[in-house]
């Protein structure tokens, strides 16, 4: 290649990034290279849009000139080289909405570097694109705007996070992925082995007994960036596939995991967020974020809490509220004139939820209570309505009776309905959750308590004596992540002690044997020196979701799957040949008819 006029070689596959050329630009020589992202032909002119990742910029080519002719034939996402001298734009031309618009190229030289199709849909961030097509054709909606910034925070929200934790002494270790299974209550996704054919590999749930028996080895503090798997439903916060910060400490109870982990999630969040002070992260136990947000994960972006009303209503005459376990309420601010057809909407959805009714009242001026039910409530009631609940004029009251887990459940899902601000609005609000159960009801054939986290976390000690009479009374030392209404993550300080192991193993219905089998080895461990130990994980994917302001973490992962497990983009799952089902040792039943 030639020369330029200057001196400067113009040889380089490029000296700038188009995006960043500015005025101080103006005069140099340069060479950009770039996807053409529009053409105009004006006045014998051809003006070129060069987008590279930092950016796009306005070249300017004469086709007369010799050598510039392949101007006319350039499309929309050719990817090409130019080489030019950087100008001010002609006055009026300047624009004020592009980094930039203060300037453009003159084009000495144009090479093409490849040609491309017509892309199946318009690269630009203001059109909506339909997700099959772009996930389709990940590689080229991984081209605009938006999926740039997203994977660039985080990308930037892992590396804040992973320095955060070296700077706190953590030591950075790859656990394996063909493992035996992990017991975090999903489906593990699973890999024959060829080399003893009719057994199987499971992949890591979490890499939970692992980063344990690290502790064991005497690696005091671990954290990795790491890939998890389970297969279960997909929905919009959830994915076969995620990554989690996960770590571990020893000698460290429940404070020493909160600190470290706040260290690093405030961390990347104030990078997410420049400008933004976040202090520190607020704590509340589970059992208040249940009774006032009806949900573990409350969304403390907005008000709108569940109020207590059993007490109001202990001597009602009122059919539906006499003898209710729980009775509570919302205030609704502002609602009075909500439509007829919205209150019956939000009636049916209380239904659906298994409440018997959802009654709602209007409230006008001077705390006067408009609803079918008012004239069943006595004056004192409904004073003392008014004055629990802080009711003025313009609110709606709605309300809920029954038993106290569907109060629950109905009014928190009423409340996010109702209240919750799109992900990108309203700030950042953690809260650390703590002082979870121990064991959940199941549903399961058989009964019996499930651990709420997983079987090694450790009963809180003033509980433990409650263990086999009282299960379900037993706190936990676990504790979860939320931010903005999303569970972040989860940990616990875990059992170390053979004995209390075994207790747990057996109230879940492990015997000996089986627990013998599935976790043989962390028992064996534990025998040998186990030192107390506590971790958490925080999940990569929501973290990055929230902090970008996306409902659906699919747009914070460069190759998601769509709702139904499928890469569209590869075509994944696919089906295997004959040989290698043969190699594997493996026979196909027919698929379910
Ligand atoms: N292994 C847990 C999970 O993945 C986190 C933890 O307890 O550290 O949810």
């Amino acid at each position: 290649m030639a020369a330029d006029p200057q001196g400067r070689s113009a040889d380089m596959m490029r000296s700038h990034r188009a995006g960043d050329l500015r005025a101080d630009d103006i005069g140099e020589s340069v060479v950009v290279c770039g996807w053409v992202a529009s053409r105009r032909d004006h006045g014998g002119k051809v003006f070129l849009d060069v987008r590279d990742v930092a950016g796009v910029v306005q070249a300017v080519v004469d086709p007369q000139v010799a050598g510039l002719e392949v101007a006319h034939r350039l499309r929309h996402e050719w990817v090409v080289r130019v080489v030019g001298d950087v100008c001010a734009r002609p006055d009026g031309t300047v624009n004020d909405e592009l980094p930039t618009g203060a300037v453009e190229v003159l084009a000495r030289e144009i090479e093409v570097l490849s040609e491309a199709e017509p892309p199946p849909f318009p690269l630009d961030d203001r059109v909506d694109i339909d997700e099959v097509l772009r996930l389709r054709h990940r590689y080229l909606d991984l081209r605009r705007a938006p999926m740039q910034r997203n994977l660039r925070l985080r990308a930037a929200v892992n590396r804040v996070m992973r320095e955060a934790m070296a700077e706190q002494d953590f030591v950075e270790i790859e656990t394996p992925m063909l493992i035996a299974s992990t017991p975090e209550g999903a489906r593990d996704f699973v890999v024959p082995s060829r080399l003893r054919p009719g057994e199987f590999y499971a992949l890591p749930q979490s890499p939970q007994l692992f980063k344990q028996l690290l502790m064991v080895g005497g690696f005091d503090r671990y954290f990795q960036i790491a890939r998890c798997l389970r297969d279960e439903d997909l929905r919009a916060d959830r994915q076969f596939e995620f990554m989690q910060l996960d770590v571990e400490m020893t000698f460290a109870d429940q404070e020493d995991v909160l600190d470290a982990v706040s260290v690093a999630v405030l961390a990347a969040a104030e990078v997410a967020r420049p400008g933004v002070r976040l202090g520190s992260i607020p704590r509340m136990t589970w059992h208040e974020a249940i009774e006032r947000y009806g949900c573990d994960k409350p969304d403390l972006r907005f008000g709108m809490e569940l109020v207590e009303l059993t007490e109001v209503f202990g001597q009602t005459d009122f059919r539906a509220f006499a003898g209710a376990d729980a009775v509570k309420g919302i205030r609704v601010g502002g609602e009075a004139e909500m439509t007829r057809s919205r209150l019956d909407a939000l009636t049916e959805r209380a239904k659906s939820l298994g409440a018997a009714g959802l009654v709602w009242m209007r409230v006008r001026d001077g705390g006067v209570l408009e609803s079918p039910v008012a004239k069943f409530l006595s004056e004192s009631e409904q004073l003392a309505l008014v004055d629990v609940l802080g009711l003025v004029g313009g609110d709606l009251v709605l309300i809920v009776a029954g038993k106290r887990t569907m109060v629950r459940d109905v009014l928190g899902t009423l409340r996010l309905d109702l209240g919750r601000p799109p992900v990108s609005e309203g700030g950042l609000r953690f809260l650390w959750v703590v002082d979870f159960p121990l064991f959940e009801e199941t549903d399961d054939a058989g009964g019996g308590p499930a651990p709420m986290h997983h079987p090694f976390t450790m009963p809180h000690p003033d509980d433990i004596d409650r263990l086999e009479s009282d299960p379900l009374s037993v706190r936990a030392q676990a504790y979860d992540l939320v931010l903005n209404g999303w569970e972040l993550g989860s940990g616990s300080v875990r059992i170390h002690r053979s004995d209390v192991q075994q207790r747990i193993f057996s109230l879940l219905g492990f015997d000996a044997e089986d627990a013998r089998r599935r976790f043989g080895f962390l028992l064996d461990a534990f025998r040998f020196g186990a030192p107390p130990h506590a971790g958490f994980a925080v999940g990569v994917d929501r973290f990055v979701a929230v902090l970008a302001g996306e409902e659906n973490i699919r747009e914070v992962i460069a190759f998601p799957k769509t709702q139904s497990g499928v890469d569209l983009m590869t075509n994944a799952p696919t089906p295997i040949d004959a040989a290698q089902l043969r190699d594997l040792g493996l026979r196909l039943l027919d698929p379910k008819p």
